[in-house]
């Protein structure tokens, strides 16, 4: 029997490194997929359309709400960003844990549209630390950065709507955490009713001598 995945929502503050540990994750372990957004935004040097994400224009962003292909979307500093709701929907029934690398506004509609969802936020080990990232990165103007920043202050607002909490300091430790959250959430009672109500059934027939 194929159970269905685990919807697994990943924030965090710009800069706090979230790609390379997502990127890593899926790399280690096959049982993971990472959703590709929708954005409005141009790509940076190196993203390729259809990897990073589906770079589209503000129209083509619109006829995507319109058609109802997306499962939730935001506005994030100037630009859109929506999660396509096809490939969601196929990896889950495959049994994968779905990835999706979003911000807090798209994070909190998935928690209501799917309570089973696990949020996680993922931080750097200190503000100082987070800012070097964004400024070292390079791929940004200092304005953006500075929005970026403003941003996160307003994210740490959010974080109690989330159920985890990891810090991204070691790479490695932070990919090794972030699976065995979701090794325990596949044992919870209620992901494995199926599996519990054969084994009564079961026993009810072997105590009857059966
Ligand atoms: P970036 O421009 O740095 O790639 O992404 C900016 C922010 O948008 C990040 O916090 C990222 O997690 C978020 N984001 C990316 N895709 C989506 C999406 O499909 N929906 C929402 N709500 N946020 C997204």
């Amino acid at each position: 029997m194929n159970k269905e995945g685990l919807l697994i929502v990943v924030s965090g503050f710009s800069g706090a490194g979230k790609g390379t540990v997502m990127k890593r994750l899926i790399e280690k372990y096959q049982s993971y997929a990472l959703s590709i957004s929708a954005t409005t935004r141009a790509p940076r040097e190196g993203e390729v359309n259809g990897r990073e994400y589906f770079f589209k224009t503000v129209e083509e962003f619109k006829e995507m709400i319109a058609r109802d292909e997306l499962i939730e979307y935001a506005q994030y500093v100037n630009n859109f960003y929506g999660t396509p709701k096809h490939y969601v929907e196929e990896q889950l029934k495959a049994g994968r844990n779905v990835i999706l690398e979003i911000e807090i506004q798209g994070a909190l509609k998935i928690k209501e549209k799917f309570p089973d969802a696990v949020l996680m936020f993922i931080v750097p080990p200190s503000a100082k630390v987070l800012k070097e990232r964004l400024i070292g990165r390079g791929t940004e103007s200092l304005d953006v950065v500075h929005a970026r920043l403003k941003r996160a202050v307003e994210e740490a607002e959010g974080v109690e709507a989330y159920d985890y909490v990891v810090v991204n300091d070691d790479l490695e430790t932070c990919v090794e955490d972030i699976n065995e959250i979701i090794l325990s959430e596949q044992k919870k009672v209620a992901k494995n009713l199926t599996l519990i109500n054969n084994i009564r059934d079961e026993l009810k027939c072997f105590s009857k001598g059966e």
